[in-house]
This record gives C-alpha cells, sequence and structure tokens, in this order.
C-alpha cells in the first residue's frame, strides 16, 4: 500500500505547508521520531521544528525520505518539481497518517453535503462503536486519530485531500455526488471526479462504496469496478430508498422512519440514506441507527434554523458556496413564493443556467449582495423585476429587506440566506459570514419579536 518506507525514525521529512494538515502531520512524525522540517511561507508559531521557506533548494537538504504535501499546495509548486527530479517520493497527510492507523475508516467525499454526512454517519454508528471519531476536513486532521486509539474513523476527504493520496484502503467509501466546483484548481469535471474516485479502493472486493443512483448512472458504472456498491435514491430497486412521500428508507436490512430525523430539505435525505448505507456497510446495528437518526443535531450554517423575527423564520444556509448546494436546498422548499433568498458573494466559474430554471419556478424575493452582481443581476432582474433587491453587503440588504416587509411591500415567511457563492469578497470564510447573518436576525428579533 505505502510508496514510502513507514520506519521514519531519524529520517528527514519535509512538511509542505503549515495549516492545519501540515501541522497535524508535524505531530504525527514527531511521535514517529522522523526529524521533520517544515516548508512554508512563515514558522509556525510556537513550534520548535525547523523551518525553511518555500523556496528552499531540496538539493542542500538531502537525503530527504518523504515529501509531505498538505492539501492547499498546488500541484504546480517548485519543491514538488525538485521532488520529483530528485525522485523523493510525495505523499498527502492523509496518505501518511492512513500509514500510521489501524482502526476501521469510511471516508466521504462529494461537491457536498461532505461535512453534514460525515457528522451523520459517525453519530449513526457510535452506539456500535463507541469512541467512533469524525474528521480529515473537519474537526481534527487524520494525522491527529494516530496518537491514540480510535476504533472507528470517518473522514470528510476533499477533492484537494484526493488528488494525490495513494489507495487510502478505506473500508468503506462515499461519493454523494458531482457538480461544477473547484474548476480553478481540477480545470474541469473529470478531473475532479477523477480526484474524488481516488476515495474507492475499486480492485479490493471488500470495499464498499456508496453512492447517488444518478452518479453510478452517469459514470461510475462505465469503470467496471470489483468493489461492492450500494446506490441510493429514489427509483424502486436502489439499495437505499429514498420515499419522500412517507419519509422512510428502504434498504435490504431495514426500513427506516425519518420521521423524526430533523434536518430539512431534500438534499439531507440524501445525505441521510448514504449514512445509513455506510454505518450499515461497517457493521451498525439497523435498531440503533433508526434510534439515532432522531437525535442528530446538524450542523451550523448548513441550512440551520436561525430563529425568528417580525413573525418570520430565518434559515442560515451561508455554507451554500455555489449553486448546486443552493438548488438541492430550495429545489424542494415547499413555499418559494413566500420565501425572501438572499444570494451573492464572489460567484464561482459554473455555468449559471440552473439558477435562470430556478428563479423562473417561481421564488419570491430575492436580496443580491457582493460581487455576483456584476454578473448576476442581468440574469436575475428580467424574472424577478421589482422583486429583485440589490446591495452593498447583508447589513444594507437587512435594511432594505426590513423596508420591503414593514411597508406589506414583501409578504414573506421566510428569509433563506443560501449565497451559492464563495464569502471571501466580504468575509474571512463561510463561518464568519454565517455568523453576521445570525447577529443580524438576532438584532431584528429584538425590535420586531
Ligand atoms: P460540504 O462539506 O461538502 O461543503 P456541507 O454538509 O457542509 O457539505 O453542506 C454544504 C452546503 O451544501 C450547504 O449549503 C448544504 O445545505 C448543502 N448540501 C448539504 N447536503 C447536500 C447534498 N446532498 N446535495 C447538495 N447540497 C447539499
Amino acid at each position: 500500500m505505502k510508496n514510502f518506507p513507514t520506519s521514519l525514525l531519524g529520517q528527514r521529512v519535509v512538511v509542505l505547508g503549515g495549516g492545519v494538515s501540515g501541522t497535524a502531520a508535524l505531530r504525527l512524525l514527531k511521535e514517529r521520531q522522523a526529524n521533520a522540517v517544515l516548508c512554508n511561507s512563515q514558522p509556525v508559531p510556537d513550534s520548535d521544528v525547523p523551518f525553511v521557506g518555500e523556496d528552499v533548494i531540496l538539493a542542500d537538504l538531502l537525503p530527504i525520505a518523504l515529501i509531505v504535501k498538505s492539501p492547499g499546495i498546488s500541484p504546480s509548486h517548485s519543491v514538488l518539481s525538485q521532488a520529483s527530479s530528485l525522485a523523493i517520493p510525495v505523499v498527502s497527510e492523509v496518505e501518511l497518517a492512513r500509514a500510521f492507523y489501524s482502526g476501521k475508516l469510511i471516508g466521504v467525499t462529494g461537491t457536498d453535503g461532505k461535512s453534514t454526512t460525515t457528522s451523520l454517519s459517525t453519530h449513526l454508528v457510535s452506539s456500535d462503536f463507541p469512541g467512533a471519531t469524525a474528521g480529515g476536513n473537519i474537526g481534527l486532521a487524520f494525522s491527529d486519530f494516530c496518537l491514540k486509539p480510535i476504533p472507528l474513523a470517518v473522514l470528510e476527504l476533499s477533492s484537494y485531500q484526493l488528488e494525490d493520496s495513494g489507495p487510502l484502503e478505506l473500508n468503506v467509501s462515499v461519493i454523494l455526488n458531482l457538480a461544477s466546483d473547484h474548476l480553478e484548481r481540477h480545470k474541469n469535471l473529470d478531473n475532479y471526479f477523477a480526484a474524488k474516485t481516488r476515495i474507492v479502493d475499486s480492485s479490493n472486493s471488500q470495499h464498499t462504496l456508496v453512492t447517488s443512483s444518478k452518479l453510478y448512472r452517469e459514470r461510475i458504472q462505465k469503470l467496471g469496478w470489483s468493489c461492492k456498491i450500494l446506490v441510493f435514491g429514489r427509483e424502486v430497486g436502489n439499495d437505499a430508498f429514498i420515499s419522500e412521500e412517507d419519509r422512510t428508507i428502504k434498504t435490504a436490512k431495514s426500513v427506516y422512519d425519518a420521521k423524526n430525523f430533523p434536518l430539512p430539505g431534500g438534499h439531507n435525505l440524501d445525505n441521510l440514506a448514504a449514512s445509513i448505507l455506510a454505518a450499515e456497510a461497517i457493521g451498525a446495528k439497523p435498531e440503533n441507527i433508526q434510534t439515532l437518526l432522531g437525535t442528530f443535531k446538524g450542523l451550523p450554517h448548513r441550512f440551520q434554523n436561525a430563529g425568528k423575527a417580525a413573525g418570520i423564520s430565518f434559515i442560515n444556509d451561508s455554507k451554500s458556496t455555489n449553486l448546486h448546494s443552493m438548488l438541492a436546498g430550495l429545489n424542494t422548499w415547499k413555499d418559494k413564493k413566500g420565501t425572501f433568498l438572499i444570494l451573492g458573494g464572489r460567484p464561482k466559474a459554473e455555468p449559471l443556467e440552473p439558477l435562470r430554471d430556478f428563479l423562473n419556478s417561481g421564488i419570491g424575493w430575492v436580496l443580491l449582495i457582493g460581487e455576483a452582481r456584476a454578473t448576476w443581476e442581468s440574469i436575475i432582474s428580467p424574472i424577478l423585476g421589482s422583486h429583485l433587491i440589490t446591495a452593498n453587503n447583508l447589513e444594507e440588504g437587512f435594511a432594505e429587506i426590513k423596508t420591503a416587509v414593514r411597508s406589506g411591500r414583501a409578504r414573506v415567511s421566510s428569509v433563506i440566506f443560501s449565497p451559492a457563492c464563495a464569502s471571501f469578497d466580504l468575509y474571512k470564510n463561510f463561518e464568519e459570514r454565517g455568523e453576521h447573518f445570525l447577529r443580524l436576525v438576532s438584532d431584528w428579533s429584538k425590535e420586531e419579536p
């Protein structure tokens, strides 16, 4: 499995990138008594690890046993091309950690829903695998899992993390869905999908892949993999058959009642179906899964109930950073006419036809903020006319919504903040953006409960 020596005792290992993954890799390497060096734009505060800048000449540091690459590092980084000419093995942080982790492993990837499905799967297996822990791209980096005994790890794996990982030998992998995203890095959907498929050990008949019936039909079936494949969807015969009407999910092992599953939206039933298949495949008992699915709390900023003001319900979906995630929540939203949707931020490079189709399906009002105004206003305005409001930012936009509601012009029962854009034009990240939204709702609720 490994393309590097696992006894790293006393060997020089260069960790490229000093973020969450890089610093976790450094902790693991310290525990393995390797001679680690951090290569980064700046040293990590309070660290005694030797540091070199990103313009390092690797030949000056030889012999180097291994380079550990953080997911944020571009594949064209000069250290990587030097490593290739010097024939030094390069591994991702997850691949490094895999070599030292001995518990069971579930991996989750996809364009949208990874964090929700990772936490939900961890929750569903928690009775059968006490101590099961979620991590990877959320929570703890995988390297930190190797420092204590964890019986089952559920890892969220982004395409960046998978891009240059060797086989991870997961027991169960989940590929939820695929939509245009991160194309600035992967260039096209085929490359992006290829990165995602690295999660699967296709040649291992012990491995189980869970995926959507759509992705199976459109892409995975053609690959002829010999691992076991389970699909979820709304077609009779799917291994997890979702019935929206009676809110049940039927598998070969049980019929799960999802009426008390607290997360709203059809997309969350997809996440639940995928999580059930993963939990069953790893060995969780159906009766435990059934009990636990009613107590999942959900994650902040993902279609999160944000309270009420002036009789209106607010939903915070700040994690929606592309059209696919916004549409997943909104397409199954019942009262579109009575909804004020807040869109905008820094748009991704993706086709806008789905936005046009969605607006034509009858949303009540839209507030458009941030950089997206430059390209999206000309699409939304002809469809919504005076029911489109634009503003520089969320604060000014909220003032406009209040005026429209107070004057009786906008009669809405919900305000949904599902921006469908990245947050970086106005915020540090989606969390800061979501917190700002929550504060504005809370301020309004003090004025008008
Ligand atoms: P990720 O970790 O892949 O970004 P999250 O669970 O954090 O996924 O959710 C990100 C956004 O995607 C949120 O706006 C959420 O409402 C939406 N979302 C969640 N699950 C799905 C799904 N199965 N399909 C499409 N969008 C989804």
